[in-house]
């Protein structure tokens, strides 16, 4: 059934993204009745675990405004979770994805290893053992913490080039991302010590795409038949969505897309987790238009799965970042206006923007606005112009005039929103702990944890 409408949504993807109407603003929910509405017990087989990395309450507020309208998620907000590590009331990513894959707490830094460095099972690994196909799916590298969190064990988030062995010996059906230098041998500009991981995965069952056209021409895959797919469509990672080239790149939608028209082939069900990678690297930057833009690709991966699981009726979407980056605010001066759909004219990264500055940054003011096109004042010019961090200082300017603060270039420890849509989403409602979400999914997925 999915088949068919993959295609569709396949060829139609940067429609869907330029149209962006809320697909279910005009279905009724009627209690205890309908497939995938939240109410009763009803079975799921598949769950699709969704990870705006960075990503907070005040990037939905703002968010909002820089759509003009309700984010696809906001009418299925459930609850709120805490997000503390084992070691630190302010989390990093590595024990935050090990808390949401695991339900266990570990130290910062870690992946998939307790505070004893005792191996973890994850959600992953428990649909794994049901007789579940797999996959993970970032804009990162794919041997970045939050999706290694849900299938390697290692002390520390760094250690990418063991990260990617672990994959590749490892049960996860599909890989899409970016960190082709993770996977390749030195003697080719990796980073691998003499292993060629590519080569390997080749030999034991993958697939290997690195175009967007590849990946397109990959739905084939027969997951029953043990066959795999590895995208990596970039050196390390994958651009920030205002500048992808869209003929090499595949969107993060797409590659939702994609490893669901895989993953759905399993007749037991899956499990996928992708994740908005780079919407924390806009945080930690101040960012405004880098983190809005890439809220607004990950909304569109967002949407493919809500489609997909409408038609489907047994699949569970979460929706759930990891911690908040960059503590943003949602109004920045004393009532100041809420701007942040300004932010649809800004064409690029303040990391590119700092790029195209002289020597002496007196070109500021014309470089600035060709690529913000706002009007900058003489002071904002001489902030620019003064500051150690250009990059900082550009993006502060345009976060100013989009009514966007920022309290921090670091994570916070703000609680964060989880959303859900499909059968037992009514369990995600309250108020719980990072910790409590995979165990809520391996309830409702009636698969064992163990941790
Ligand atoms: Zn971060």
């Amino acid at each position: 059934m999915f088949k068919k409408i993959g295609a569709v949504a396949l060829s139609t993807g940067l429609v869907l993204s330029a149209v962006s109407v809320p697909v279910f603003a005009d279905k009724p929910e009627s209690p205890g009745k309908g497939k995938g509405n939240g109410y009763g017990g009803k079975k799921i087989d598949n769950i699709i675990y969704m990870i705006p990395d960075g990503f907070s309450g005040d990037y939905a507020s703002n968010y909002r405004v820089y759509k003009g309208e309700d984010a696809v998620w906001d009418e299925h907000l459930k609850g709120m979770f805490t997000t503390n590590s084992a070691n630190a009331d302010v989390t990093d990513s590595a024990a935050a994805g090990t808390a949401m894959a695991s339900g266990v707490k570990t130290n910062n830094g870690v992946i998939g290893l307790d505070p004893e460095g005792n191996e973890l099972t994850t959600i992953l690994d428990a649909s794994e053992e049901a007789g579940k196909s797999s996959g993970l799916v970032a804009t990162s590298t794919i041997t970045h913490a939050t999706p290694a969190s849900f299938a390697t064990n290692v002390e520390s988030r760094n250690n990418q080039t063991e990260i990617a062995r672990q994959y590749i010996s490892g049960e996860v059906d599909v890989l899409l991302g970016g960190g082709q230098n993770m996977f390749l041998p030195e003697t080719e500009g990796g980073n691998q010590e003499e292993l060629n991981l590519i080569e390997e995965a080749q030999e034991s069952g993958f697939t290997y795409t690195e175009t967007r056209d590849e990946l397109l021409d990959s739905t084939d895959i027969d997951v029953e038949e043990g066959e795999k797919l590895l995208g990596l469509f970039a050196e390390e990672a994958l651009s920030p969505e205002l500048h992808r080239d869209q003929t090499v790149e595949p969107s993060l939608a797409e590659m939702t897309e994609v490893s669901i028209e895989v993953l759905e082939q399993d007749k037991d069900g899956f499990f996928l987790m992708v994740e908005g990678s780079q919407i924390d690297w806009a945080g930690h930057a101040n960012d405004a238009a880098w983190a809005m833009s890439d809220v607004a690709a990950f909304e569109d991966a967002v949407e493919a799965a809500i489609d997909f699981a409408e038609q489907d009726g047994k699949t569970l979407v979460i929706v759930a970042g990891d911690h908040d980056t960059g503590g943003m605010t949602t109004g920045s001066g004393a009532y100041a206006g809420l701007n942040a759909d300004i932010l649809n004219q800004v064409t690029a990264t303040g990391d590119f923007i700092a790029t195209q500055l002289n020597e002496d940054r007196s070109n500021t003011k014309e470089i600035v606005e060709e690529y913000t096109n706002l009007t900058i004042t003489e002071d904002e010019v001489q902030s620019i112009q003064d500051a150690s961090d250009a990059v900082l200082a550009i993006n502060r300017v345009v976060s100013d005039h989009a009514g966007i603060g920022w309290t921090s270039t670091n994570h916070t420890g703000a609680d964060i929103p989880v959303y859900a849509y499909g059968p037992q989403s009514e369990k995600f409602v309250g108020f719980y702990d990072n910790t409590d979400l995979p165990k809520i999914m391996a309830n409702a997925l009636r698969v064992n944890l163990k941790n």
